[in-house]
């Protein structure tokens, strides 16, 4: 509103100023015009008298007689009224004087500039003012050469009386003045009009709001510029908004993405980056502080950074149209990092970080079970194999020797078949653990069948057993694997923890989604430094006497996995009193 009063003010002062001095100038021009008109008329008059005048004295012969009282009656002769008319001669003395009565009397005209002008010029004028009337007069003087006659008449040609003479000029030159100002007000408010949607247009461009194709922009330049300007404007909306909803797909995408990616510019500024990769950054740099902007100073992206430098440079060129790309893996407290950097054409570039822990992780445990399988049948094959090549050898042996060689041998097959039972038990679990079959399991029952089962050795070891697992104790499970539990922990007892000893089973706690066990014994215990590893596969705790006593290192592990499977869990800690104690839950 204010810019187009200040704007429409603007363009009337500018109108009224040049207008004002428009008609000045008119004015005056007329007023010399009329000044310059009317003075000649007034001299055209005076010198008609003049002649007259002079006329008269020749007529009369008043220069002869010198009675120039007589041209009193010269007065009744002349038209114009209030002309007044002297006579003087070559020397300045006045002769007559028609307004003077004591005209004799009269100071020297000589000097009077219009009598010094027609000294020279035959005739001269002057306008001067006259102090007895206070009024301007035209005086003109002819020389007639023996004397001049002098005729003077009031002057009234000023500003004011030809203001009032001229009263259509002004009416019209007041009328020309409404009409204009009424055009120039009419082409100021449409041109304000346009002025005003424009920057309405403006104030709505830079708030981002939807425009409408204007239609009531006038049909001038300004608003043809302003229509253009709407439309190239409506046009760059869409494009926008188009560019934000493939964005906003783009980021969506992004988001259920399991690899953190982020895109960068030549000038390594950020682009996008999805949450993953904020994570895994600060998980790289061990602080929250580090934002994706300045992950190049971080040690873990020396490589990368040395690869931009070299990729980013202006004069690199990419050969055969393949993407430059670097890739490698960090390892950071347990986890692996795959890192991914892409370079693109126009040197902007892409980051990807990738997670692979778990299949890292896997992958490092297969190769290790792999060596440790084949470790672990080397021992029971070589000496099956020694056996064998002892009576191969060495026909001449005793029978008894055979039959103890041949028994020997035949033990080492039953390790090696217990070992790859265990295995294939192991892998089992891990890989098809939904191949086991499912269903209510009496814990109490199963592990009075383990007992039974083991009845035997538990004697022989003089171990007693006490077995307090309540008869409602039920959960949905596997019957076989649930017994290899209890089979497998009351083994090790039998095996390691010594002789004469008591082992006891109990379910001491239950909640809305599990039972609590404790399976402990008061044997030799395990080593502190050994615990946090007994569950591990082939791991044993002393070599040389579970070699003997026939462990394949897998027992604790198939029992933690198999746990694992009816989604419990175990720990293993040494009993102050002796012993070690084996805590885990079962799901109901
Ligand atoms: P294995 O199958 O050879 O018995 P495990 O994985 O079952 O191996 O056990 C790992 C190690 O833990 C054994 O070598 C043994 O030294 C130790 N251990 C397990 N249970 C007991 C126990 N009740 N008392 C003492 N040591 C034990």
């Amino acid at each position: 509103m204010l810019l187009q009063h200040s704007f429409r003010r603007k363009i009337f002062i500018y109108f009224i100023a040049v207008f004002i001095l428009f008609t000045a100038a008119i004015l005056v021009f007329q007023l010399n015009r009329e000044k310059r008109y009317k003075t000649a008329q007034l001299e055209n008059t005076l010198e008609n008298v003049s002649e007259m005048t002079h006329n008269f004295i020749a007529f009369y012969n008043l220069a002869q007689t010198g009675n120039f009282q007589k041209a009193d009656t010269l007065k009744q002769l002349i038209p114009q009224k209030n002309i007044r008319i002297t006579i003087v001669d070559k020397k300045g003395t006045v002769l007559y004087d028609s307004s003077v009565k004591d005209y004799s009397r009269m100071e020297n005209h000589l000097q009077r500039p219009e009598i010094q002008r027609a000294l020279f010029a035959k005739s001269g004028s002057n306008i001067r003012h006259s102090e007895t009337t206070n009024q301007e007069y035209y005086f003109y003087a002819h020389n007639y050469g023996d004397y001049f006659v002098r005729t003077a008449a009031l002057y009234d040609i000023n500003l004011k009386h030809f203001l009032e003479a001229e009263h259509l000029f002004l009416i019209v030159i007041i009328i020309i003045f409404l009409a204009v100002g009424l055009v120039v007000n009419f082409v100021t408010k449409r041109l304000s009009l346009t002025i005003t949607k424009l920057k309405d247009f403006a104030i709505r461009a830079a708030r981002n709001e939807p425009i409408e194709n204007e239609n009531d922009l006038p049909d001038n330049e300004l608003g043809e510029i302003g229509k253009q300007i709407i439309e190239i404007y409506n046009k760059l909306r869409v494009a926008n908004n188009d560019v934000a909803v493939e964005k906003e797909r783009l980021f969506n995408h992004m988001n259920i993405l399991n690899e953190g990616i982020s895109f960068y510019r030549s000038n390594r500024e950020r682009m996008l980056t999805n949450s993953h990769f904020i994570q895994y950054v600060s998980i790289l740099s061990g602080t929250s502080s580090i934002t994706p902007d300045n992950i190049f100073d971080l040690p873990d992206f020396k490589k990368l950074n040395k690869f931009l430098e070299k990729q980013l440079h202006k004069d690199t060129e990419f050969r055969n149209n393949e993407l430059p790309q670097i890739e490698y893996t960090i390892n950071k407290n347990e986890q692996y990092f795959k890192i991914l950097c892409i370079v693109f054409a126009d040197k902007s570039f892409e980051i990807l970080i990738t997670d692979i822990t778990q299949p890292e992780k896997r992958r490092l445990l297969k190769q290790q079970l792999t060596s440790n399988i084949a470790h672990e049948l080397k021992t029971p094959l070589a000496s099956i194999r020694g056996y064998i090549e002892t009576l191969m050898n060495n026909p001449a042996v005793s029978e008894e020797k055979k039959k103890y060689f041949i028994e020997r041998a035949f033990a080492q097959t039953e390790r090696l078949q217990l070992l790859l039972n265990d295995i294939s038990l192991i892998n089992n679990i891990e890989d098809a653990g939904e191949l086991f079959e499912i269903k209510p399991v009496n814990v109490k029952r199963i592990v009075a069948d383990v007992i039974e089962n083991l009845e035997n050795r538990l004697l022989a070891k003089n171990i007693k057993f006490t077995l307090n697992i309540d008869e409602d104790v039920v959960v949905n499970g596997n019957d076989s694997l649930l017994a290899s539990v209890f089979q497998n922990l009351i083994e090790n007892s039998v095996n390691y923890a010594g002789e004469n000893i008591k082992i006891e089973i109990k379910n001491y706690l239950e909640d809305k989604n599990y039972w609590y066990f404790s399976y402990s014994d008061n044997g030799i215990g395990i080593p502190e430094e050994h615990l946090p590893r007994i569950f591990e596969r082939f791991y044993r705790v002393d070599l040389g006497r579970n070699r003997e006593t026939g462990g394949t290192g897998l027992g604790l592990s198939i029992v933690k996995n198999a746990i694992q499977l009816h989604k419990g869990k175990i720990t293993a800690r040494n009993r102050a009193e002796g012993g070690v104690e084996f805590l885990f839950t079962l799901a109901k």
